[in-house]
């Protein structure tokens, strides 16, 4: 039996569409707010509760357990009187009568709404992609099923040389694969790396045994007698043997249920600063949300999209709450021995941005800094990647590091020091001595 908690506040019925990394969280910042909602339902289309997907990375790879990516089980939900329905798909909202139905054909009204729905795996229109054999990576049944095709099959071919490709065919290499991965762009990571860091790790990857093909276009994909994937062939005439393909090339917000439901729509559900959608007893936030045109495929913007949510919806009233602010983020790969740090612009504006970089290449270390008027704008970090985050915080406070110039490229210990030293002996700083 649900049990009701006595601190809550609002008699409201609250459902959650999507059990996944926001959905929880969602769930986890409404608990801690006494005013929230007194009767809470997720409903989730996944059979299990949510999970860290970040983690099926090192899942694939073979350096995890699967229950250490469970978040919450389901007795911890019922402990907290929240009703969590699992393995059912919120098919349609009837807006006026304030009800959903899944499709296993339960209904539910509801007085606020939040769509969690996140994301699916984008699809290139090539010859071939619907052949058994033929996989994404989005969750446990991708892992567990490309787990298995690693024990049946030699060769695999991934699709797409973005962190999430990369990190697949990481972990279908160490599962004793030969991975030819395919990249369209000239190099890896081509939104996050400038070229000398994507060759760097390129050439790191080649060493692990990676076939890396940049510039690649993929015609089309082959079945053999068995209608089974059997190969890929690229534009220019090369045929790679794939017993197996993953399809990494980008994200789609699932969108289909709230454009169903009449809600406004462009690439994703569209919201306003309070991730209120063009109805106002719904929210939308994660990765099915649009917000002055930005997607969302990383959860640092997400997780402070869920307090703004979870604030709005605990205090609607309440004003002077800040709304959701876009802001820049940082993007590191979860490839194991290899550590890369990244933010902001990867090419330099001419006349615009300064670059200073550094490089050791018995280390494997190095570094490139976006400086506009003495401000970092963007930064490559590759080997060390320490001083990484102390950079991104320099950037997001818009600092200004002509005093520590000198010392940038060196860390942040010693660029630190440079600053403080600079603040101590600046005229407007209320200098200890005089007083
Ligand atoms: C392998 C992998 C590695 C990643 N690594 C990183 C990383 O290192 N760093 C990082 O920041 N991000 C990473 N990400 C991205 C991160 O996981 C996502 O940004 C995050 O999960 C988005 O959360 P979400 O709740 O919006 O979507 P999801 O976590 O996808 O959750 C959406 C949930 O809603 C459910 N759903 C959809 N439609 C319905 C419906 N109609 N009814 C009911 N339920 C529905 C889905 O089944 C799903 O369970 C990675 C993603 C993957 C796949």
């Amino acid at each position: 039996m649900r049990q009701r908690h006595p601190a809550t506040a609002s008699s409201e019925h609250l459902v959650i569409v999507g059990n996944g990394m926001a959905g929880h969280r969602l769930v986890e910042a409404l608990l801690a707010r006494p005013e929230r909602p007194a009767r809470i339902t997720v409903i989730g289309a996944e059979t299990a509760p949510a999970y860290n997907r970040i983690l099926l990375s090192p899942l694939l790879a073979g350096e995890m357990e699967r229950e250490a990516l469970t978040l919450r089980d389901a007795e911890w939900y019922a402990k907290q009187g929240i009703e969590l329905v699992l393995g059912e798909r919120v098919e349609t909202i009837e807006r006026s009568a304030r009800r959903l139905t899944t499709d296993a054909g339960r209904e539910l009204d509801y007085d606020r709404l939040v769509l969690v729905t996140g994301s699916h795996p984008a699809r290139p229109p090539v010859l071939g992609l619907e052949l058994p054999g033929v996989h994404v990576f989005r969750d446990l049944h991708d892992a567990d099923a490309l787990a298995r095709a690693a024990e049946q099959g030699s060769n695999a071919v991934v699709i797409g040389g973005g962190l999430l490709g990369l990190e697949a065919a990481e972990g279908l290499r160490k599962r004793g694969m030969q991975v030819s991965l395919l990249q369209r762009d000239d190099r890896l990571m081509n939104r996050q790396l400038d070229l000398t860091a994507a060759r760097l790790l390129e050439n790191e990857l080649r060493g692990r045994g990676l076939d890396i093909h940049t510039d690649a276009q993929l015609e089309r994909l082959e079945a053999d007698a068995n209608g089974l994937v059997c190969a890929a062939h690229l534009a220019g005439g090369t045929r790679l043997a794939a017993d197996c393909v993953v399809v990494a090339i980008g994200i789609v917000p699932h969108t289909a249920l709230a454009r169903t439901a009449g809600l406004e729509v462009n690439r994703g559900v569209v919201v306003d600063e309070w991730l209120t959608t063009s109805d106002p007893a719904i929210h939308a936030l994660g990765e099915c949300c649009e917000h002055r045109g930005n997607l969302y495929g990383l959860v640092e913007p997400i997780w402070r999209q869920v307090e703004v949510v979870a604030e709005r919806l605990c205090r609607p009233n309440a004003e002077g709450v800040p709304g959701y602010v876009e802001k820049p983020t940082a993007t590191k790969l979860k490839v194991s021995g290899v550590s890369l740090y990244a933010f902001g612009p990867t090419e330099a504006e001419p006349g615009g941005h300064e670059v200073l970089s550094y490089r050791d290449p018995q280390q494997g270390d190095y570094r490139r800094l976006l400086l506009r008027d003495g401000r970092l704008e963007g930064a490559v970090l590759y080997g060390d990647t320490a001083s990484g985050p102390w950079y991104f915080e320099q950037a997001l406070a818009g600092r200004d590091l002509t005093a520590c110039r000198p010392a940038l490229l060196l860390g942040a210990a010693d660029a630190q020091l440079l600053l403080d030293d600079a603040l101590n002996e600046s005229p407007q700083r209320p200098a200890k001595e005089a007083a």
